[in-house]
Formats: structure tokens, C-alpha cells, sequence
């Protein structure tokens, strides 16, 4: 199962470790003429390679997340390189596109960021066998990954509106 690079870190071994997108770890390593990364030894190849999709074996095998569930929803970035090209209207709890309340995903290369601007809504995915929902609120807007299944609880109070990026 395919999965976006998110970010990365070093392990306890100077490894360089891709967090993916369904909050598994994965190792990246540099160890030539077995494993030819060189792009992981630089910041900027690091960046480059942000979106980009590993196969994730413990999706696979069903693993448990590597990853804190707040501290992976606060790390989602955009890949660098895409461009905003889509706004939509302001969305509250009377006008919530019923579409965005079923499940649902973007199309292929296809990011967004949810933006809520007051209130609160919850965002709801699935991480193979796991279901995640957030709470999520004005501080800080949602990324939401390209063609991740997902679906939105619009249950209180709120306005958002969705930036898509490509
Ligand atoms: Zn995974």
C-alpha cells in the first residue's frame, strides 16, 4: 500500500527514518551499492521527495501507527512544489456539502488544506484496519492527503472552507 512521505527524522543510528502519511515509519537509508539514496543525505533532497509515495509494508501487515496520533496531525505538510489552485466557498453547519460528510478522496496528486475558521469540526480517516478522528479548530489548518479516504462529522457550530493544491 502506497503511501506519502510526510517528513523525516534521524533514528538512534544517524538513520534517516520518511514518516509516511498513515503515520508508519519507514527507513530511508543512504548505504551505496545496496541501498542508492543519496537524495536522503540532503535537506533539499529530503524536501523533494516530501509527497512522494513508499510502499508501506506494515500497512500491509496491519502494524500499529509508529507515530503519536497529535503529533501526526500536527506534522502533516504539504509536498513542497504544489500550488494552490481551488478555493471553495464558506462552508457552517447548515450548508455542509453532504458529499464531504460521506467518505470520500482527492483525486491522484490532488492535496487540500481544511481550513476552519471558527468552531470546530471532526475529520475522520482510516489507516487500514485503525479509524483516526481529529478535532479540528481554528489553529491550525488540516492537510488532507492526496486521495486519502476521508470524511468530515459536521455536528456544532463552524465555518471552513477547502484550498486544494496540485
Ligand atoms: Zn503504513
Amino acid at each position: 500500500m502506497y503511501q506519502p512521505i510526510v517528513r523525516y527524522h534521524l533514528d538512534e543510528h544517524d538513520d534517516w527514518v520518511a514518516e509516511l502519511g498513515c503515520l508508519h515509519f519507514q527507513h530511508v537509508r543512504h548505504k551505496p551499492p545496496w541501498q542508492d539514496r543519496e537524495w536522503v543525505t540532503s535537506v533539499k533532497g529530503r524536501e523533494g521527495k516530501v509527497g512522494r509515495m513508499l510502499n508501506c509494508v506494515k500497512c500491509v501487515s496491519r502494524a500499529p501507527a509508529d507515530h503519536g496520533e497529535g503529533v501526526a496531525a500536527n506534522s502533516l505538510r504539504l509536498p513542497a512544489g504544489l500550488a494552490a489552485y481551488k478555493t471553495t466557498p464558506l462552508f457552517d453547519q447548515h450548508n455542509a456539502p453532504g458529499g464531504l460528510q460521506k467518505e470520500h478522496a482527492t483525486a491522484s496528486g490532488v492535496w487540500a488544506l481544511l481550513h476552519v475558521l471558527s468552531g470546530s469540526l471532526v475529520y475522520c480517516f482510516s489507516v487500514e484496519s485503525k479509524d483516526v478522528s481529529y478535532e479540528i479548530g481554528a489553529a491550525q489548518p488540516r492537510v488532507i492527503v492526496a486521495e486519502q479516504p476521508h470524511f468530515i462529522v459536521v455536528d456544532r457550530p463552524v465555518t471552513f472552507q477547502l484550498e486544494f493544491y496540485r
